[in-house]
């Protein structure tokens, strides 16, 4: 791939400020995927083509959290500062956001898991999808997984994400399972040939 068509779309998965340096559920070196997506920001806004964020949003109470006996510190509280994109993305007005983990009792790594993703990507159009955000291992893994068993053609941003690694190598395990599943590995050096 090195150039963008009509339907694509950039997927740009849970990059909030909790997940952020100073965040609760801050991931290893998370601020870099800030400048690379950018640039693939810039592109998709320039090229008039849609651009996609989702966002975990959970109620206070989400089973995901320690005092529910959760594996996750208590993050992304729907309304919260935690929860909010980070300025410094500067996301444009016409991004569809994307809120999922808003049951108390469900988990959702997945960006299309009770989530209305798959019908709005549809309504635009959408066959092919660049992925990038955080984390690698836990909710990139899981939007693009549910991404190739929906049809989607997916590109893997991997220069724009990063993993939490609570196991070490569990990044590029994500990665390499990602592959499997049909998504191609590609960097911005590629798509700007
Ligand atoms: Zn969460």
């Amino acid at each position: 791939m090195n150039y963008l068509r009509p339907g694509d779309a950039l997927l740009i998965v849970d990059v909030q400020n909790d997940f952020l340096p100073g965040g609760t559920l801050a991931i290893p070196r998370s601020q870099d995927v800030i400048p690379a997506l950018r640039r693939y920001l810039e592109l998709f806004l320039d090229a008039n083509f849609p651009i996609f964020a989702t966002r975990d949003w959970h109620p206070p109470d989400h089973c995901s959290f320690y005092p529910r006996g959760g594996p996750w510190p208590t993050h992304c509280v729907a309304q919260t500062y935690g929860a909010q994109f980070p300025s410094e993305l500067q996301l444009p007005s016409s991004t569809i956001v994307i809120s999922k983990g808003t049951d108390p009792v469900q988990e959702a790594y997945s960006g299309f898991q009770g989530s209305p993703l798959h019908e709005r990507l549809r309504a635009s159009g959408v066959t092919r999808l660049l992925i990038g955000g955080l984390a690698t291992d836990y909710c990139v893994l899981e939007t693009v997984k549910d991404a190739r068993l929906l049809g989607y053609e997916v590109y893997l941003l991997v220069d724009a994400i990063q993993a939490v690694n609570v196991v070490p190598e569990d990044g590029p395990r994500a990665e390499e399972a990602m592959v499997s599943a049909g998504a191609v590995p590609l960097r911005w050096e590629q798509l700007a040939a």
